[in-house]
């Protein structure tokens, strides 16, 4: 089945007392038993609800998983996945993360026995090198948040593959409509559903996907034993928002395309950064691996044509505001919002500058669009 049909009917047809046609919401937190020891396949809502897992069933077939789990927030979804590992236990990752993945990795998870080395990806070289005795796992992002450095999918995983290593692939950016990672080899993709996913910025999310039964059941073990999954309506919300999934996927990647064309010709951008223009020096990677390039760009202001908080303030469309993947398009500066939990350190060694400005393209007219970033790119 094509992901179009995938999307709009996988895990719908839930309701055999009424047939609706849309999922019901099943907004409860416990579930009568038949008998002692026999119930409907749910008890309680933390580790189950039919709504969930119909979004559940929906997600895993989009990406060619086996199952997923439903989480309360992408953050939820990654701290899960870390739970596989032990003390003692050493990832190796990008250096260009997620802030917030960075910031629970560094902070939080560093202070628990678990070690990283965050490192440039993009460099199979560096990657072999990083991988220690004690290396459990590698965890990707690509295209990377904001500059989209693209990891070689198949290199990594099979460089991982040879040594037993756990895959996780960080799939948010481009949604299994534009690429899927398992089709490369990965164990695990996660999503943060609050963006592409869901769509509609209405509601935060996140997901764990996986192509094995076994991982499968232990990451729906430890989503019950954390008490992350789910709620119902949110995870109602993000089934109605999936159903459109590829036409939206289509419609931000258009705008983006046509935005990064404006911007890369004018005279107050020093550098853009998008995965469809020429100029990006990743071309056969991701002609390779990706289907499509996403609706996410960033650019470099020239600051000492456009001072940068004029620019914010005089935009009309675009939205001064963090997070991404939303039918509306947003502007965010990373160094001083979505990527500020990285700290200076952190942000240098990523590339990030203070001129970077980051841009989600919305779904709106192309033409306002621009028209909107025109007029605030006037000296
Ligand atoms: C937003 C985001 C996350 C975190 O998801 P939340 O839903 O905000 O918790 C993780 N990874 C990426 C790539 C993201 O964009």
């Amino acid at each position: 089945m094509d992901i179009r049909t995938k999307a709009v009917l996988t895990g719908t047809a839930k309701d055999t007392q009424y047939n609706s046609v849309i999922t019901p919401i099943y907004p409860t937190s416990t579930f009568r038993f038949e008998e002692l020891g026999k119930h409907k396949g749910y008890d309680y809502t933390r580790s189950g609800n039919p709504t969930r897992a119909a979004l559940e069933e929906n997600i895993a077939a989009l990406e060619g998983g086996l199952g997923a789990s439903a989480t309360a927030t992408g953050m939820a979804a990654i701290t899960t996945v870390l739970f596989l590992l032990e003390p003692g236990d050493h990832v190796v990752t990008g250096n260009d993360i997620y802030g917030g993945t960075y910031r629970l990795f560094k902070d939080v998870f560093a202070k628990r026995g678990i070690s990283f080395s965050f490192i440039h990806m993009m460099d199979l070289a560096a990657v072999k090198k990083a991988i220690r005795p004690s290396t459990r796992m590698i965890w990707i992002e690509t295209p990377s948040n904001p500059l989209l450095h693209i990891v070689d999918l198949e290199a990594v995983i099979g460089l991982a593959k040879k040594k037993k290593l756990l895959t996780v692939v960080d799939n948010t950016f481009l949604s299994p409509y534009f690429q899927r990672p398992f089709e490369s080899g990965a164990d695990i993709v996660v999503h943060s559903t609050t963006k592409y996913l869901n769509g509609h910025s209405d509601v935060v999310g996140g997901a764990i996907v996986s192509n094995n039964k076994l991982l499968g059941e232990k990451i729906h073990y430890f989503v019950n034993a954390l008490g992350v999954s789910q709620s119902p309506f949110d995870a109602w919300l993000v089934l109605r928002g999936i159903k459109t999934l590829p036409y939206r996927m289509e419609a931000h990647q258009r705008n983006a395309q046509k935005i990064a064309s404006f911007l890369e010709g004018h005279p107050s951008v020093k550098q853009v950064y998008f995965t469809g223009l020429e100029s990006h020096p990743q071309q056969t990677l991701i002609k390779k691996q990706m289907k499509g390039f996403g609706g996410m760009l960033a650019f470099e202001l020239d600051t000492k044509k456009v001072l940068l908080k004029g620019f914010f303030k005089k935009m009309k469309l675009f939205q001064l505001a963090e997070s991404l993947g939303g039918v509306e398009s947003l502007i965010e500066h990373p160094w001083s919002m979505s990527h500020a939990s990285m700290g200076p350190e952190g942000l240098k060694a990523s590339g990030i500058t203070k001129e970077t400005i980051r841009i989600s393209a919305g779904i709106e007219s192309p033409d306002d669009l621009i028209e909107d970033l025109r007029q605030a790119l006037q000296k």
